[in-house]
């Protein structure tokens, strides 16, 4: 097979450095000549600017995603003998978060469409299990659309479930009007560089409107110091750095404007992909969707996807392997039909603001063509 040299990659962080070069190169030289490397103003005023943006009284700079996560749980409270009930179609990560605080994942069934928590099958798994172990649920807000978080909020009080968001793919995405990160007790986000906020290395944050929980991931994430040199608990270290807080500054500004721009795109590949035999993504009403992924489904998916990679389109899958079948998370007895359907169907075309309407074109005609739908 020969396989063209890839013109469209599923996301391209490098595209988001070019499109505000300047502004970034010119971030970056101020931190260096700063000789203020860790915690210091850049990371502050990220911190100010990235909870007024969301609508959150606060939010803590951390090392990634994942801590996000797990500083977001063991500050909720959750730790040895808990459970806590997420998806299986998400990164691992999540999962490797709740064990790291000494919980069990416990995985709830998705809505078919949207491929996100399905809030009533939570309801009723909660309504049969009655377990009181089960303290918390993490919402994944897949794809960059955010789950039914008013009626997850109703359905987690009544059982007095604390929330965890993983907005990790959510940047600005939207329940009535109100951000994903804003419903939770508290919310955990990712600047990974493919993420729709994404630094040049790893970043992290979590947020929230619980000043006791925010000031205990505070702690935690430099050695628990409260004073400097004394730990009020043994903490651990993850920190945003200076260089990637400067950088986030940078980028915020123009996300509202990124994330349009992608639902144009969503907007354009939805216009000509409408007959194409592919089942395409749903958004649900009174939600706005920030189109991480743009997510297509259909039966003969890796098929589809050695066809496009020999013409130069590189798709991706969000995820193959659903975590109650991946060694590290194995469930065997536990069967999650319409998750392990989406993970076998799903395919990620190439979805980045450094994409215009005629690239997504070009890759519609690729798509069209292939004999996957012969
Ligand atoms: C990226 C991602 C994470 C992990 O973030 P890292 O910064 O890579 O640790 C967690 N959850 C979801 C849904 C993600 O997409």
């Amino acid at each position: 097979m020969n396989t063209a040299k890839p013109r469209y990659l599923p996301a391209d962080p490098r595209a988001g450095y070019l499109a505000a070069e300047a502004e970034i190169d010119a971030a970056i030289r101020r931190v260096m000549h700063s000789g203020h490397y860790i915690l210091g103003p850049e990371t502050e005023a990220f911190e100010r600017e990235f909870a007024a943006w969301l609508g959150t009284a606060g939010c803590v700079g951390v090392a990634n995603g994942t801590d996000a996560l797990e500083l977001a749980l063991r500050a909720a409270g959750i730790g040895p003998g808990d459970k806590v009930v997420t998806v299986a179609n998400t990164v691992s990560a999540t999962a490797a978060a709740i064990v790291a605080t000494g919980a069990t994942p416990l995985y709830a069934e998705i809505e078919p469409g949207t491929m996100l928590l399905d809030v009533a099958a939570l309801a009723a798994f909660l309504e049969t299990r009655r377990d009181p172990r089960i303290k918390a649920v993490v919402p994944v807000h897949l794809y960059g659309q955010a789950v039914d978080l008013p009626r997850l909020m109703e359905i987690a009080a009544a059982h007095h479930l604390t929330v965890i968001e993983d907005c990790a793919q959510a940047h600005g995405a939207e329940v009535a009007g109100r951000k994903a990160g804003a419903w939770g007790h508290l919310a955990a986000f990712s600047f990974y560089p493919t993420k729709n906020l994404g630094a040049f290395g790893d970043g992290g944050a979590v947020v929230g409107s619980d000043p006791a929980a925010l000031e205990k991931v505070r702690l935690w994430r430099q050695y628990g110091w409260r004073r400097r040199y004394v730990s009020d608990q043994p903490g651990r270290n993850s920190r945003l750095d200076e260089l990637q807080a400067a950088i986030l500054r940078v980028r915020l500004p123009r996300l509202d404007a990124e994330n349009a721009q992608r639902a144009g795109l969503a907007a354009r590949y939805a216009e000509r992909l409408l007959e194409s035999g592919l089942i395409l993504p749903v958004t649900a009403t009174g939600r706005r969707h920030v189109w991480h992924q743009y997510v297509v489904r259909h039966p003969r998916r890796d098929e589809l996807k050695a066809w496009l990679e020999t013409r130069g389109v590189v798709s991706g899958v969000l995820y193959p392997v659903p975590l109650h079948r991946q060694p590290a998370f194995h469930r065997p007895e536990l069967s999650l039909p319409a998750t392990e359907a989406a993970c076998a169907e799903v395919l990620s075309l190439p979805l980045h603001p450094g994409l215009g309407r005629a690239d997504i074109d070009s890759i519609c005609d690729m798509v069209l063509a292939a004999p996957a739908f012969a």
